[in-house]
Protein backbone atom coordinates (compact mmCIF):
# COMPACT_ATOMS: atom_id res chain seq x y z
CA UNK A 1 0.00 0.00 0.00
CA UNK A 2 1.49 3.16 -0.85
CA UNK A 3 0.26 7.10 -1.16
CA UNK A 4 -0.15 8.93 -3.76
CA UNK A 5 -0.72 12.40 -4.20
CA UNK A 6 -0.73 12.25 -0.48
CA UNK A 7 -4.07 9.96 -0.82
CA UNK A 8 -4.05 6.03 -0.32
CA UNK A 9 -3.97 4.06 -2.93
CA UNK A 10 -8.17 2.54 -3.23
CA UNK A 11 -6.81 -0.24 -5.85
CA UNK A 12 -4.18 -1.17 -3.21
CA UNK A 13 -6.62 -0.93 -0.27
CA UNK A 14 -9.31 -3.03 -2.33
CA UNK A 15 -6.68 -5.96 -3.60
CA UNK A 16 -5.72 -6.33 0.52
CA UNK A 17 -9.33 -6.44 1.65
CA UNK A 18 -10.55 -9.02 -1.23
CA UNK A 19 -6.91 -10.95 -0.35
CA UNK A 20 -8.23 -11.07 3.68
CA UNK A 21 -11.19 -11.99 2.24
CA UNK A 22 -10.31 -14.93 0.17
CA UNK A 23 -7.63 -16.35 2.87
CA UNK A 24 -10.76 -16.18 5.92
CA UNK A 25 -13.36 -18.29 3.09
CA UNK A 26 -10.37 -20.82 2.47
CA UNK A 27 -9.78 -20.74 6.17
CA UNK A 28 -13.36 -21.21 6.47
CA UNK A 29 -13.46 -24.07 4.60
CA UNK A 30 -10.68 -25.75 5.80
CA UNK A 31 -12.69 -25.69 9.52
CA UNK A 32 -15.48 -27.02 7.86
CA UNK A 33 -17.17 -30.59 8.72
CA UNK A 34 -17.86 -31.16 4.78
CA UNK A 35 -13.69 -30.68 4.11
CA UNK A 36 -13.08 -33.18 7.02
CA UNK A 37 -15.36 -35.43 5.53
CA UNK A 38 -13.76 -35.20 2.34
CA UNK A 39 -10.49 -36.03 4.09
CA UNK A 40 -11.70 -39.23 6.01
CA UNK A 41 -13.05 -40.97 3.01
CA UNK A 42 -9.89 -39.84 0.92
CA UNK A 43 -7.75 -40.98 3.53
CA UNK A 44 -9.64 -44.24 4.06
CA UNK A 45 -9.84 -44.63 0.78
CA UNK A 46 -6.46 -44.26 -0.08
CA UNK A 47 -4.33 -45.55 3.06
CA UNK A 48 -5.59 -49.13 2.61
CA UNK A 49 -4.35 -49.15 -0.93
CA UNK A 50 -1.15 -48.19 0.04
CA UNK A 51 -0.89 -50.49 2.56
CA UNK A 52 -2.12 -53.28 0.19
CA UNK A 53 1.02 -52.68 -2.22
CA UNK A 54 3.46 -52.64 0.19
CA UNK A 55 2.05 -55.68 1.84
CA UNK A 56 1.63 -57.68 -1.30
CA UNK A 57 5.11 -56.79 -3.15
CA UNK A 58 6.83 -57.61 -0.09
CA UNK A 59 5.41 -60.71 -0.06
CA UNK A 60 5.89 -61.09 -3.70
CA UNK A 61 9.69 -59.99 -3.31
CA UNK A 62 9.74 -62.59 -0.24
CA UNK A 63 8.21 -65.60 -1.72
CA UNK A 64 9.97 -65.17 -5.02
CA UNK A 65 13.35 -65.36 -2.98
CA UNK A 66 12.55 -68.28 -1.08
CA UNK A 67 11.50 -70.20 -4.39
CA UNK A 68 14.62 -69.37 -5.99
CA UNK A 69 16.91 -70.23 -2.80
CA UNK A 70 15.21 -73.78 -2.51
CA UNK A 71 15.57 -74.55 -6.04
CA UNK A 72 19.51 -73.24 -6.45
CA UNK A 73 20.16 -75.04 -3.21
CA UNK A 74 18.53 -78.10 -4.62
CA UNK A 75 20.85 -77.94 -7.58
CA UNK A 76 23.65 -76.83 -5.18
CA UNK A 77 23.47 -80.42 -3.32
CA UNK A 78 22.97 -82.32 -6.33
CA UNK A 79 26.30 -81.24 -8.06
CA UNK A 80 27.63 -81.54 -4.72
CA UNK A 81 27.37 -84.69 -4.24
CA UNK A 82 28.29 -85.67 -7.54
CA UNK A 83 31.65 -83.63 -6.95
CA UNK A 84 32.04 -85.42 -4.15
CA UNK A 85 31.27 -88.49 -5.54
CA UNK A 86 33.84 -87.66 -8.66
CA UNK A 87 36.48 -86.25 -6.26
CA UNK A 88 36.77 -83.11 -8.48
CA UNK A 89 38.08 -81.27 -6.07
CA UNK A 90 41.07 -82.82 -6.38
CA UNK A 91 41.60 -84.07 -9.88
CA UNK A 92 39.21 -81.10 -11.74
CA UNK A 93 39.09 -83.46 -14.54
CA UNK A 94 35.60 -84.51 -15.16
CA UNK A 95 34.27 -83.12 -18.30
CA UNK A 96 30.82 -83.36 -17.29
CA UNK A 97 30.85 -81.87 -13.95
CA UNK A 98 32.55 -78.62 -15.75
CA UNK A 99 29.77 -78.42 -18.31
CA UNK A 100 27.02 -78.58 -15.63
CA UNK A 101 28.83 -76.47 -13.62
CA UNK A 102 29.28 -73.94 -16.51
CA UNK A 103 25.03 -74.98 -17.83
CA UNK A 104 24.36 -73.89 -14.30
CA UNK A 105 25.62 -70.67 -13.80
CA UNK A 106 24.25 -69.94 -17.13
CA UNK A 107 20.94 -70.68 -16.50
CA UNK A 108 20.75 -68.75 -13.10
CA UNK A 109 23.05 -65.92 -14.41
CA UNK A 110 25.39 -66.55 -11.68
CA UNK A 111 28.55 -68.14 -10.22
CA UNK A 112 29.69 -71.21 -9.41
CA UNK A 113 32.73 -71.14 -7.20
CA UNK A 114 34.56 -74.02 -5.62
CA UNK A 115 36.30 -74.33 -2.40
CA UNK A 116 38.61 -76.84 -0.79
CA UNK A 117 38.84 -77.39 2.88
CA UNK A 118 41.83 -75.21 3.06
CA UNK A 119 39.46 -72.18 1.94
CA UNK A 120 41.51 -72.11 -1.47
CA UNK A 121 39.22 -71.38 -4.54
CA UNK A 122 39.92 -74.36 -6.62
CA UNK A 123 37.36 -73.62 -9.54
CA UNK A 124 35.19 -70.13 -10.63
CA UNK A 125 33.02 -70.22 -13.39
CA UNK A 126 34.25 -66.44 -14.28
CA UNK A 127 37.49 -67.67 -13.77
CA UNK A 128 38.92 -64.66 -12.08
CA UNK A 129 39.57 -65.82 -8.11
CA UNK A 130 41.02 -69.56 -9.08
CA UNK A 131 43.82 -70.03 -6.60
CA UNK A 132 42.80 -67.14 -4.06
CA UNK A 133 41.81 -67.89 -0.16
CA UNK A 134 38.27 -67.34 0.41
CA UNK A 135 37.44 -66.94 4.11
CA UNK A 136 33.95 -65.61 4.94
CA UNK A 137 31.37 -66.62 7.55
CA UNK A 138 29.17 -68.31 5.31
CA UNK A 139 32.52 -70.33 3.96
CA UNK A 140 32.97 -71.74 7.71
CA UNK A 141 29.69 -72.16 8.04
CA UNK A 142 29.63 -74.80 5.15
CA UNK A 143 32.75 -76.16 6.25
CA UNK A 144 31.07 -77.11 9.29
CA UNK A 145 28.42 -79.21 7.55
CA UNK A 146 25.78 -75.88 6.62
CA UNK A 147 23.95 -75.04 4.22
CA UNK A 148 23.79 -71.20 3.69
CA UNK A 149 21.17 -68.79 2.44
CA UNK A 150 21.42 -65.16 2.23
CA UNK A 151 20.21 -62.90 -0.04
CA UNK A 152 21.08 -59.42 -0.53
CA UNK A 153 17.86 -56.99 -1.35
CA UNK A 154 20.09 -54.10 -2.25
CA UNK A 155 22.44 -55.73 -4.69
CA UNK A 156 20.08 -58.22 -5.95
CA UNK A 157 21.65 -61.51 -5.54
CA UNK A 158 21.60 -64.87 -3.53
CA UNK A 159 24.12 -66.74 -1.98
CA UNK A 160 23.93 -70.25 -1.84
CA UNK A 161 26.69 -71.72 0.02
CA UNK A 162 26.71 -75.71 0.76
CA UNK A 163 29.09 -78.42 2.07
CA UNK A 164 31.01 -80.64 -0.43
CA UNK A 165 30.80 -84.29 1.36
CA UNK A 166 32.40 -87.56 1.04
CA UNK A 167 30.08 -89.89 0.95
CA UNK A 168 32.33 -92.55 2.57
CA UNK A 169 33.84 -91.07 5.28
CA UNK A 170 31.61 -88.19 5.83
CA UNK A 171 33.79 -85.56 6.01
CA UNK A 172 33.84 -81.75 4.58
CA UNK A 173 35.83 -82.02 2.02
CA UNK A 174 35.27 -78.30 0.35
CA UNK A 175 32.69 -75.84 -0.16
CA UNK A 176 30.74 -74.51 -3.31
CA UNK A 177 29.27 -71.49 -3.32
CA UNK A 178 26.93 -70.12 -5.74
CA UNK A 179 25.69 -66.54 -6.05
CA UNK A 180 22.82 -66.20 -8.10
CA UNK A 181 21.35 -62.32 -9.73
CA UNK A 182 17.65 -61.66 -8.44
CA UNK A 183 17.17 -59.10 -11.48
CA UNK A 184 14.32 -60.75 -12.80
CA UNK A 185 12.50 -60.92 -9.35
CA UNK A 186 13.14 -56.73 -9.00
CA UNK A 187 12.50 -56.63 -12.76
CA UNK A 188 8.76 -58.18 -11.50
CA UNK A 189 9.15 -55.86 -8.99
CA UNK A 190 9.20 -52.43 -10.63
CA UNK A 191 6.58 -54.16 -13.29
CA UNK A 192 4.16 -54.81 -10.84
CA UNK A 193 4.96 -51.25 -8.90
CA UNK A 194 3.93 -49.14 -11.87
CA UNK A 195 1.00 -50.86 -12.04
CA UNK A 196 -0.24 -50.71 -8.70
CA UNK A 197 1.38 -46.96 -8.87
CA UNK A 198 -1.70 -46.78 -11.82
CA UNK A 199 -4.25 -48.62 -9.99
CA UNK A 200 -3.79 -46.40 -6.90
CA UNK A 201 -3.61 -42.77 -9.04
CA UNK A 202 -7.30 -44.00 -10.58
CA UNK A 203 -8.46 -44.62 -6.99
CA UNK A 204 -7.19 -41.55 -5.78
CA UNK A 205 -8.94 -39.65 -8.55
CA UNK A 206 -12.46 -41.88 -8.06
CA UNK A 207 -12.22 -41.18 -4.74
CA UNK A 208 -11.90 -37.83 -5.28
CA UNK A 209 -14.56 -37.37 -7.87
CA UNK A 210 -17.51 -39.72 -5.17
CA UNK A 211 -16.15 -37.65 -2.41
CA UNK A 212 -17.27 -34.07 -3.34
CA UNK A 213 -20.72 -34.94 -3.44
CA UNK A 214 -20.81 -37.16 -0.80
CA UNK A 215 -19.32 -34.87 1.81
CA UNK A 216 -21.53 -32.57 0.50
CA UNK A 217 -24.83 -34.38 1.53
CA UNK A 218 -23.49 -36.01 4.48
CA UNK A 219 -23.14 -32.12 5.38
CA UNK A 220 -26.25 -31.18 3.51
CA UNK A 221 -28.56 -31.80 7.19
CA UNK A 222 -26.58 -29.18 8.79
CA UNK A 223 -26.45 -26.54 5.98
CA UNK A 224 -30.23 -26.94 6.45
CA UNK A 225 -30.21 -26.88 10.09
CA UNK A 226 -28.31 -23.84 9.77
CA UNK A 227 -30.36 -22.02 7.52
CA UNK A 228 -33.38 -23.16 8.92
CA UNK A 229 -32.29 -21.40 12.31
CA UNK A 230 -31.49 -17.76 10.45
CA UNK A 231 -34.91 -17.98 8.83
CA UNK A 232 -36.25 -18.39 12.21
CA UNK A 233 -33.90 -15.61 13.23
CA UNK A 234 -34.52 -13.53 10.47
CA UNK A 235 -38.02 -13.87 11.04
CA UNK A 236 -39.02 -15.61 7.35
CA UNK A 237 -40.41 -18.35 9.49
CA UNK A 238 -42.21 -18.35 12.20
CA UNK A 239 -41.75 -22.03 13.55
CA UNK A 240 -38.95 -23.64 13.53
CA UNK A 241 -38.95 -27.30 12.43
CA UNK A 242 -35.92 -28.86 12.12
CA UNK A 243 -33.74 -31.38 10.30
CA UNK A 244 -34.61 -34.92 11.20
CA UNK A 245 -32.19 -36.77 8.94
CA UNK A 246 -29.16 -37.64 11.46
CA UNK A 247 -30.16 -38.29 15.49
CA UNK A 248 -27.54 -35.82 16.26
CA UNK A 249 -29.11 -33.00 14.36
CA UNK A 250 -32.82 -34.36 15.84
CA UNK A 251 -30.90 -33.65 18.57
CA UNK A 252 -29.69 -30.21 17.98
CA UNK A 253 -33.27 -29.21 16.48
CA UNK A 254 -35.13 -30.69 19.37
CA UNK A 255 -32.73 -28.50 21.52
CA UNK A 256 -33.11 -25.82 19.82
CA UNK A 257 -37.01 -25.93 19.29
CA UNK A 258 -36.60 -26.46 23.16
CA UNK A 259 -34.49 -23.09 23.05
CA UNK A 260 -36.64 -21.24 20.43
CA UNK A 261 -39.81 -22.42 22.68
CA UNK A 262 -38.36 -20.59 25.85
CA UNK A 263 -37.39 -17.71 24.39
CA UNK A 264 -40.69 -17.22 23.18
CA UNK A 265 -41.96 -17.77 26.82
CA UNK A 266 -39.60 -15.16 27.82
CA UNK A 267 -40.83 -12.77 25.03
CA UNK A 268 -43.86 -13.40 25.87
CA UNK A 269 -43.56 -13.32 29.79
CA UNK A 270 -41.92 -9.90 29.34
CA UNK A 271 -44.27 -8.96 27.11
CA UNK A 272 -46.95 -9.65 29.47
CA UNK A 273 -44.89 -8.04 32.09
CA UNK A 274 -44.66 -4.71 30.19
CA UNK A 275 -48.62 -4.61 29.71
CA UNK A 276 -49.51 -5.75 33.07
CA UNK A 277 -47.17 -3.25 34.95
CA UNK A 278 -49.05 -0.62 32.32
CA UNK A 279 -52.82 -2.12 32.97
CA UNK A 280 -51.90 -2.09 36.83
CA UNK A 281 -50.40 1.16 37.03
CA UNK A 282 -53.14 2.41 34.74
CA UNK A 283 -56.17 1.15 36.42
CA UNK A 284 -55.62 3.11 39.98
CA UNK A 285 -55.17 6.54 37.50
CA UNK A 286 -58.07 5.66 36.03
CA UNK A 287 -60.62 5.30 38.88
CA UNK A 288 -59.14 8.55 39.67
CA UNK A 289 -59.75 10.19 37.03
CA UNK A 290 -63.12 9.08 37.19
CA UNK A 291 -63.61 9.73 40.78
CA UNK A 292 -61.87 13.50 40.02
CA UNK A 293 -64.08 14.26 37.05
CA UNK A 294 -67.47 13.12 38.75
CA UNK A 295 -66.76 15.55 41.72
CA UNK A 296 -65.59 18.33 39.75
CA UNK A 297 -69.02 17.72 37.60
CA UNK A 298 -70.82 18.15 40.98
CA UNK A 299 -73.47 21.10 41.98
CA UNK A 300 -72.16 23.53 44.72
CA UNK A 301 -74.34 21.75 47.44
CA UNK A 302 -73.35 18.76 47.36
CA UNK A 303 -73.07 17.45 51.23
CA UNK A 304 -69.06 17.62 52.41
CA UNK A 305 -69.04 14.00 53.36
CA UNK A 306 -69.71 12.78 49.68
CA UNK A 307 -66.63 14.72 49.19
CA UNK A 308 -64.91 12.54 51.90
CA UNK A 309 -66.23 9.82 50.54
CA UNK A 310 -64.53 10.39 46.80
CA UNK A 311 -61.40 11.65 48.46
CA UNK A 312 -61.18 8.40 50.63
CA UNK A 313 -62.03 5.93 47.33
CA UNK A 314 -59.26 8.60 45.79
CA UNK A 315 -56.88 7.95 48.38
CA UNK A 316 -57.45 3.96 48.18
CA UNK A 317 -56.14 4.15 44.55
CA UNK A 318 -53.43 5.84 45.47
CA UNK A 319 -52.60 3.35 47.38
CA UNK A 320 -52.86 0.54 45.43
CA UNK A 321 -50.61 2.84 42.66
CA UNK A 322 -48.34 3.10 45.70
CA UNK A 323 -48.79 -1.01 46.70
CA UNK A 324 -47.85 -1.75 42.82
CA UNK A 325 -44.36 0.44 42.50
CA UNK A 326 -43.41 -0.92 46.11
CA UNK A 327 -44.05 -4.08 44.40
CA UNK A 328 -41.77 -3.18 41.59
CA UNK A 329 -39.43 -1.97 43.39
CA UNK A 330 -39.06 -4.65 46.14
CA UNK A 331 -38.59 -6.95 43.00
CA UNK A 332 -35.80 -4.76 41.50
CA UNK A 333 -34.02 -4.85 44.75
CA UNK A 334 -34.51 -8.07 44.88
CA UNK A 335 -32.38 -8.32 41.44
CA UNK A 336 -29.38 -11.10 42.52
CA UNK A 337 -26.90 -8.47 40.87
CA UNK A 338 -27.87 -5.01 42.23
CA UNK A 339 -28.37 -6.65 46.08
CA UNK A 340 -27.94 -4.57 48.57
CA UNK A 341 -28.37 -7.37 51.31
CA UNK A 342 -27.91 -5.90 55.18
CA UNK A 343 -27.53 -9.15 56.71
CA UNK A 344 -27.84 -9.85 60.65
CA UNK A 345 -28.26 -12.42 63.28
CA UNK A 346 -31.94 -12.37 64.19
CA UNK A 347 -34.50 -13.82 66.47
CA UNK A 348 -36.72 -15.73 64.06
CA UNK A 349 -39.30 -16.21 66.40
CA UNK A 350 -39.68 -12.79 67.72
CA UNK A 351 -39.65 -11.68 64.07
CA UNK A 352 -42.79 -14.29 63.02
CA UNK A 353 -44.35 -12.84 65.93
CA UNK A 354 -44.16 -9.53 64.62
CA UNK A 355 -45.41 -10.59 61.22
CA UNK A 356 -47.70 -12.45 63.14
CA UNK A 357 -49.50 -9.38 64.78
CA UNK A 358 -49.31 -7.45 61.76
CA UNK A 359 -51.31 -9.33 59.74
CA UNK A 360 -53.43 -10.97 62.14
CA UNK A 361 -55.87 -7.81 61.21
CA UNK A 362 -56.22 -8.61 57.84
CA UNK A 363 -57.20 -12.07 58.69
CA UNK A 364 -59.80 -10.93 61.29
CA UNK A 365 -61.39 -8.88 58.18
CA UNK A 366 -61.53 -12.23 56.33
CA UNK A 367 -62.90 -13.88 59.07
CA UNK A 368 -59.12 -16.39 58.66
CA UNK A 369 -58.35 -18.20 61.48
CA UNK A 370 -53.92 -16.94 61.61
CA UNK A 371 -51.77 -19.36 64.01
CA UNK A 372 -48.17 -19.61 64.27
CA UNK A 373 -46.41 -23.16 65.81
CA UNK A 374 -42.93 -22.59 67.13
CA UNK A 375 -41.61 -26.11 67.77
CA UNK A 376 -38.17 -24.46 69.20
CA UNK A 377 -35.86 -21.02 69.41
CA UNK A 378 -34.57 -20.06 66.21
CA UNK A 379 -31.85 -17.59 65.54
CA UNK A 380 -30.15 -17.17 61.73
CA UNK A 381 -27.88 -14.73 59.97
CA UNK A 382 -30.61 -12.88 57.64
CA UNK A 383 -31.82 -9.92 55.88
CA UNK A 384 -34.93 -9.28 58.15
CA UNK A 385 -36.75 -6.89 56.26
CA UNK A 386 -36.17 -8.97 52.88
CA UNK A 387 -37.05 -12.10 54.63
CA UNK A 388 -40.59 -10.71 56.58
CA UNK A 389 -41.43 -9.04 53.15
CA UNK A 390 -41.19 -12.75 51.69
CA UNK A 391 -42.89 -14.35 54.46
CA UNK A 392 -45.23 -11.67 54.62
CA UNK A 393 -46.12 -11.77 50.88
CA UNK A 394 -47.11 -15.83 51.66
CA UNK A 395 -49.26 -15.22 54.53
CA UNK A 396 -51.22 -12.26 53.29
CA UNK A 397 -51.57 -14.84 50.07
CA UNK A 398 -52.90 -17.73 52.62
CA UNK A 399 -55.45 -15.62 53.80
CA UNK A 400 -56.73 -14.01 50.50
CA UNK A 401 -57.15 -16.83 48.71
CA UNK A 402 -59.16 -18.33 51.55
CA UNK A 403 -62.60 -19.10 52.24
CA UNK A 404 -64.11 -17.16 55.26
CA UNK A 405 -63.45 -18.83 58.37
CA UNK A 406 -61.10 -20.99 56.61
CA UNK A 407 -57.73 -21.08 58.48
CA UNK A 408 -53.79 -20.27 58.03
CA UNK A 409 -51.33 -22.24 60.14
CA UNK A 410 -47.56 -21.00 59.72
CA UNK A 411 -45.14 -23.16 61.81
CA UNK A 412 -41.25 -22.41 62.37
CA UNK A 413 -38.97 -25.24 62.83
CA UNK A 414 -34.81 -25.77 62.52
CA UNK A 415 -32.33 -28.41 62.19
CA UNK A 416 -28.66 -27.57 62.78
CA UNK A 417 -28.54 -26.30 59.26
CA UNK A 418 -31.35 -25.09 58.33
CA UNK A 419 -34.67 -23.15 59.66
CA UNK A 420 -38.20 -24.04 57.67
CA UNK A 421 -41.07 -21.79 57.89
CA UNK A 422 -44.25 -23.31 56.51
CA UNK A 423 -48.10 -21.72 55.52
CA UNK A 424 -50.80 -23.81 55.35
CA UNK A 425 -54.03 -22.92 54.23
CA UNK A 426 -57.40 -25.05 53.44
CA UNK A 427 -57.47 -22.30 50.88
CA UNK A 428 -59.08 -22.43 46.88
CA UNK A 429 -55.84 -24.36 46.36
CA UNK A 430 -53.29 -23.87 43.19
CA UNK A 431 -54.21 -26.00 39.90
CA UNK A 432 -51.26 -28.37 39.16
CA UNK A 433 -50.79 -26.91 35.90
CA UNK A 434 -50.04 -23.26 37.30
CA UNK A 435 -47.87 -24.52 40.06
CA UNK A 436 -45.03 -23.89 38.03
CA UNK A 437 -45.49 -20.53 37.44
CA UNK A 438 -46.91 -18.76 40.20
CA UNK A 439 -43.35 -17.99 40.80
CA UNK A 440 -43.20 -15.96 37.49
CA UNK A 441 -43.72 -11.96 37.67
CA UNK A 442 -47.24 -10.90 37.44
CA UNK A 443 -48.56 -14.37 36.84
CA UNK A 444 -52.25 -14.78 38.73
CA UNK A 445 -53.70 -18.44 38.65
CA UNK A 446 -57.40 -17.21 36.85
CA UNK A 447 -58.03 -14.37 36.02
CA UNK A 448 -61.55 -13.96 37.33
CA UNK A 449 -60.92 -14.75 40.58
CA UNK A 450 -57.77 -12.67 40.65
CA UNK A 451 -59.76 -9.72 39.19
CA UNK A 452 -61.96 -10.39 42.33
CA UNK A 453 -59.21 -11.01 44.87
CA UNK A 454 -56.58 -7.62 45.07
CA UNK A 455 -53.08 -8.50 44.07
CA UNK A 456 -50.03 -7.52 41.76
CA UNK A 457 -48.79 -10.77 40.59
CA UNK A 458 -45.95 -10.10 42.36
CA UNK A 459 -45.91 -11.07 45.70
CA UNK A 460 -44.68 -14.97 45.09
CA UNK A 461 -41.82 -13.45 42.32
CA UNK A 462 -40.33 -11.29 45.31
CA UNK A 463 -40.75 -13.76 48.07
CA UNK A 464 -39.18 -16.32 45.58
CA UNK A 465 -36.45 -13.73 44.76
CA UNK A 466 -35.76 -12.99 48.55
CA UNK A 467 -35.37 -16.82 49.26
CA UNK A 468 -32.79 -17.23 47.08
CA UNK A 469 -30.87 -14.23 47.96
CA UNK A 470 -30.77 -16.22 51.27
CA UNK A 471 -29.49 -19.09 49.49
CA UNK A 472 -32.54 -20.96 50.33
CA UNK A 473 -35.30 -22.87 48.79
CA UNK A 474 -39.41 -22.23 48.16
CA UNK A 475 -41.57 -25.20 47.42
CA UNK A 476 -45.27 -25.04 46.64
CA UNK A 477 -47.95 -28.16 46.88
CA UNK A 478 -50.93 -27.41 46.41
CA UNK A 479 -54.29 -29.32 45.49
CA UNK A 480 -56.88 -27.21 44.06
CA UNK A 481 -59.86 -27.11 46.53
CA UNK A 482 -58.22 -28.19 49.76
CA UNK A 483 -56.04 -25.76 50.38
CA UNK A 484 -52.10 -25.22 49.85
CA UNK A 485 -49.00 -25.04 51.70
CA UNK A 486 -45.80 -23.22 50.99
CA UNK A 487 -42.75 -24.30 52.17
CA UNK A 488 -39.39 -21.90 52.81
CA UNK A 489 -35.83 -23.48 53.78
CA UNK A 490 -32.98 -20.55 54.60
CA UNK A 491 -29.97 -21.61 55.78
CA UNK A 492 -29.40 -20.41 59.67
CA UNK A 493 -25.60 -19.34 58.53
CA UNK A 494 -25.51 -17.17 55.57
CA UNK A 495 -22.89 -17.90 52.61
CA UNK A 496 -21.62 -15.36 50.42
CA UNK A 497 -20.72 -18.29 48.16
CA UNK A 498 -23.82 -18.93 45.30
CA UNK A 499 -23.85 -22.63 45.34
CA UNK A 500 -23.78 -24.20 41.57
P1 LIG B 1 -51.00 -11.87 43.73
O1 LIG B 1 -50.66 -10.46 43.92
O2 LIG B 1 -51.97 -12.10 42.65
O3 LIG B 1 -51.38 -12.55 45.01
P2 LIG B 1 -48.70 -13.60 43.86
O4 LIG B 1 -47.45 -13.61 43.08
O5 LIG B 1 -48.59 -13.42 45.32
O6 LIG B 1 -49.66 -12.55 43.21
O7 LIG B 1 -49.40 -14.98 43.59
C1 LIG B 1 -49.56 -15.45 42.27
C2 LIG B 1 -50.80 -16.26 42.11
O8 LIG B 1 -50.67 -17.49 42.81
C3 LIG B 1 -52.02 -15.61 42.72
O9 LIG B 1 -52.66 -14.79 41.79
C4 LIG B 1 -52.88 -16.79 43.11
O10 LIG B 1 -53.69 -17.17 42.02
C5 LIG B 1 -51.89 -17.89 43.37
N1 LIG B 1 -51.68 -18.12 44.82
C6 LIG B 1 -50.67 -17.66 45.56
N2 LIG B 1 -50.76 -18.09 46.83
C7 LIG B 1 -51.89 -18.83 46.89
C8 LIG B 1 -52.54 -19.55 47.93
N3 LIG B 1 -52.07 -19.61 49.18
N4 LIG B 1 -53.68 -20.23 47.61
C9 LIG B 1 -54.16 -20.21 46.37
N5 LIG B 1 -53.60 -19.53 45.34
C10 LIG B 1 -52.47 -18.87 45.59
Amino acid sequence: MFIRNGAWDITTIRTGKDEVIAVKRVLYFLKSLRFRIFLMILIFGIAPGFVLRAGLLYAYENRAVEVDEYEISTQAKLLAAQIAANNYLEKLSSDSISAQMDQMSTIYDGRIILIDNAFQIVADTYEMDEGKLIVTEDVISACQGETVLTYDSKYHYIEVTVPIINTDSSEVIGMMLISVSTDSIELNLQYLRQWAMLIELLLVVVIIIVSIPVSARMTNPFTRLARSMSDVQNGYEKDFEGVRTYSETEQISSACGEMLQRLQTLDETRQDFVSNVSHELKTPLTSMKVLADSLIGQEDDVPVEFYREFMADIGAEIDRENQIINDLLSLVKMDKTSANINIVSADINEMMELLMKRLRPIARKKNVNLVLESYRPVTAEVDEVKLTLALSNLIENAIKYNHPDGWVHVSLNADHQDFFVTVEDNGIGIPEESQDQIFERFYRVDKSHSNEIDGTGLGLAIAKSAVILHRGAIRVHSVPGEGTTFTVRIPLKYSERTKK
